[in-house]
């Protein structure tokens, strides 16, 4: 395969970042704004040692799923990937990346997933992080490039609630009135990083949390006033530094500015508190739908004992508390595990115990302490469960194992480990938490051989 050359070939899969997989010659060319069902001729644009990337130059099969993108920023912003597809095909895109993960990687033999779409896909977002950066009129906030940190100046993120966005434009109005720097990555100079916006869907609540490279910044009482004129729901602003050279959002240091330091919202009928730096699904909905099927898969009886490892704020593990004789939740990072705690206080749920830990070392204390827990619920971050996670569930042997996953790849392989050590996948599904971008979650139950 030559670069510049022009190759005729048709969409056969999708990367788990939303790029089209077409085979050129028996190697995998990843192509950007592919659809399913279409072939094009491709001009190879880089030829490397994992694949080939390719640039669509004519389509020769046009879909009926190729449709006009809503958001004018889609084919430069790297925020989303999917703007070019019919929602329907995206779903499909998802289930199908699921169902082969959990084939291929994870030695099953289903021939199909189950996969809840959203009900919209714009608006959903209650997270925003927009970053900043110098601009020709003072600092401008959007999103970055695709593939590079070049700033996209916006006015609308659809994806977004328009309180995000509002939230952003004051920030950047206030910074160029004051003249306030923004964030020179460069140069690590300037004051003006992130706009954090945390929007609580259920109750409205808003946080605005613009992230410094200092440790204050100049007229922040004009800035609060600015929010509080414009922002109906607003309860908090926060300042957070982070002076830190690097890609990391967030620093370690916290100070709120005006009203309350979290929001709250309601989600599976509970309230729970948000503090800036806490993880909170960002699809609030869907996370519903999602805590719905792994409730649904945990099989609770009220009798049982539940351990939730990954629990974050506590969300999936109040839910289950309510259905459970007792739950023991772990999580790593100590605010959360605070939050947690408020969180079944402010629910007035007791029989909830929380331990900040690292999932693995606790599930092994746990094990060696004789805990026997009926059913285990984990929930990990990307990279999935490490092999003393599941060595310790297996010495716990719980009848049941809920695995609730954003990394399709990751949960099969872990599918595969628990496989060999007896529990057997008895269901699999997937949920939709991300519209328009490529991320997909899955629920999965697997029990242990008797
Ligand atoms: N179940 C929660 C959180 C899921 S996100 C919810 O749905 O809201 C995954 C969580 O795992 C994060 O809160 C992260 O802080 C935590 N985490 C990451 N590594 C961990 C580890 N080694 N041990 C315990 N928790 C960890």
């Amino acid at each position: 395969m030559q670069k510049n050359e022009i190759y005729r070939a048709a969409v056969s899969g999708f990367t788990s970042e939303g790029l089209g997989v077409c085979r050129v010659e028996g190697c995998a060319v990843f192509v950007p704004n592919a659809v399913p069902g279409e072939e094009y001729d491709l001009r190879i644009t880089h030829v490397g040692s994992h694949g080939a990337y390719g640039k669509i130059e004519t389509i020769i099969t046009k879909s009926p799923h190729r449709v006009n993108r809503l958001c004018p920023y889609a084919k430069q912003c790297g925020g989303c990937d999917f703007w070019h597809i019919d929602y329907e095909a995206e779903c499909e895109i998802k289930a199908q990346r699921v169902l082969d993960a959990l084939n291929r990687l994870g030695g099953q033999n289903l021939s199909r997933i189950e996969l809840t779409g959203a009900k919209t896909c714009v608006g959903y977002r209650n997270k925003a992080q927009f970053p900043a950066a110098p601009g020709k009129k003072g600092p401008e906030a959007g999103f970055f490039r695709k593939g590079t940190h070049d700033l996209i100046p916006m006015e609308r993120c659809l994806i977004q609630p328009e309180a995000a966005d509002k939230a952003r434009d004051i920030v950047i109005a206030w910074a160029r009135q004051y003249c306030v720097s923004a964030y020179d990555e460069t140069t690590h100079t300037g004051l003006l990083r992130h706009i954090f916006v945390r929007h609580a869907a259920a109750t409205g609540e808003l946080m605005v949390c613009p992230v410094v490279n200092g440790e204050s910044l100049p007229r922040e009482k004009e800035l609060v006033a600015a929010l509080r004129k414009g922002l109906p729901g607003l309860r908090s602003v926060a300042l957070n530094v982070n002076t830190r050279k690097g890609n990391g959002v967030m620093g370690d240091k916290t100070r709120i500015l005006w009203g309350a330091d979290a929001i709250e919202d309601i989600l599976c009928g509970l309230r729970f508190r948000i503090s800036p730096r806490s993880f909170y699904q960002v699809n609030r909905d869907q996370a519903e739908v999602l805590y719905g099927k792994a409730l649904a898969a945990a099989g609770l009886h009220g009798t049982e004992t539940v351990l939730d490892l990954y629990c974050g704020t506590g969300t999936i593990t109040l839910c289950l508390a309510r259905q459970a004789k007792a739950v023991i939740g772990v999580e790593l990072v100590e605010a959360a595990i605070r939050d947690a705690e408020e969180n079944a206080r402010r629910n007035g749920i007791e029989n909830a115990r929380f331990f900040c830990a690292d999932a693995g070392k606790a599930a092994k204390t746990l094990a060696a302490e004789g805990t026997r827990p009926d059913v285990i619920v984990v929930d990990p971050p990307r990279k999935g469960l490490s092999a003393d996670v599941i060595d310790a569930v297996k010495e716990m042997s719980p009848d049941r194992v809920v695995y609730v996953s954003c990394d399709p790849a990751t949960l099969a392989r872990d599918v595969k480990l628990f496989g060999e050590k007896g529990y057997r996948l008895q269901s699999a599904e997937a949920v939709d938490l991300f519209p328009r971008c490529s991320h997909v979650e899955s629920v999965v139950l697997l029990c242990r051989d008797v």
